[in-house]
């Protein structure tokens, strides 16, 4: 349920919203992990009709219940219908049709506009100034930036910034035992929230994480042992888990962190994952020393850059495969 009593970290910024949530600015851009769950919070905090004493959403309203079933005809998360980002057609069907009626049930009508999770492209920015320069009195945009510095410097100027912190490993796990979870599967989450409390909510609701996860690390495991064309397979078979690949990549990167904390430094109790010390342990026999991290960085790279899931990851894994195997290699001819 999005609410500010359910944001963990961040205290300045959630304190210095709910003071301006009788009198909103035009725009606000929140940056970095989180941003999306506070968005929705802020969002629906404007649209309550009867806030509490702590200017946080009543949860028990018209207004809120319809938030929350995704009906408040006040709120508009704007999608990109047809493209993978949101596009110059999006703004002018969602935010330009969508600004020019009054809200229907109270004083605001509220945008978000999730950049961090689609896209937002050029084009559709330069639509988006516009109604931005004059925005009817009664709307609030709301823009999720993955980073504030790829939207451009006009919309910025005019909105208000937030800027968030990362919420410490810690913190969200134990919110996370708080919400019902078990410790173990609390820890896991919080490992591969990247300080994002949503995210870590998502993973916590996510049946198929656990799944995925177990499956890419034993893809990671074999690699040595396997073809080039194997290889190949193995990595057909994750395009499966297409629209999760930053969570592939996440999976990928800590699996090696703590192999190469194992490495370096031959401590098991500086092993996150300790549900696979074991497994980590045999890895760090075979490990190249960063080749394989700056294999997943390079994916990273080419996931921006909007090349697609099937080479990132082939690309990944076959690169990943010829660090262990260049380390077999010095062994069978060194050792
Ligand atoms: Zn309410």
């Amino acid at each position: 349920m999005s609410a500010f009593s359910e944001i963990i970290g961040n205290e300045n910024i959630v304190n210095s919203l709910k003071s301006t949530v009788h009198f909103p600015h035009h725009a606000y851009v929140f940056d970095g992990g989180g941003s999306g769950f506070l968005a929705k919070a802020f969002a629906k905090a404007l649209l309550c009709k009867s806030r509490n004493d702590d200017d946080d959403s009543c949860g028990k309203c018209t207004s809120c219940k319809m938030f929350e079933s995704g009906n408040n005809p006040d709120f508009i998360f704007v999608k990109p219908a047809e493209t993978k980002s949101i596009g110059a057609d999006d703004i002018r069907q969602q935010v330009i049709i969508g600004a020019a009626t009054r809200p229907y049930m109270y004083k605001h009508k509220v945008f978000i506009i999730d950049e961090a999770k689609y896209g937002f492209t050029v084009g559709a920015q330069t639509v988006f100034l516009k109604t931005l320069e004059e925005p009817p009195d009664y709307c609030v945009f709301i823009i999720v930036a993955k980073n504030s510095k790829s939207l451009m410097a006009t919309i910025v100027s005019r909105a208000v910034v937030y800027r968030l912190k990362s919420v410490n490993f810690k913190e969200i796990s134990d919110f996370l035992i708080k919400k019902g979870l078990p410790e173990h599967s609390a820890i896991l989450c919080a490992v591969y929230s990247g300080g994002s409390v949503g995210h870590a909510l998502r993973i916590a609701n996510d049946e198929n994480f656990l799944l995925m996860r177990e499956s890419i690390i034993q893809m990671l495991r074999n690699l040595a042992s396997q073809s080039a064309a194997e290889i190949l397979l193995s990595a057909k078979e994750l395009e499966k888990y297409k629209e999760n690949i930053n969570d592939v990549l996440d999976i990928a990167a800590l699996w090696f962190r703590d192999v190469a904390v194992f490495y370096s430094t031959g401590n098991e109790e500086l092993i996150i994952q300790t549900d696979l010390t074991d497994e980590i342990k045999r890895a760090a026999e075979q490990y190249s020393g960063n080749r394989e991290i700056n294999a997943i960085i390079r994916a990273r790279r080419l996931i921006d850059a909007n090349v697609n899931f099937l080479l990132t990851v082939e690309t990944m894994l076959l690169n990943v495969w010829d660090a262990q195997c260049d380390t077999r290699q010095f062994e069978r001819n060194f050792v």
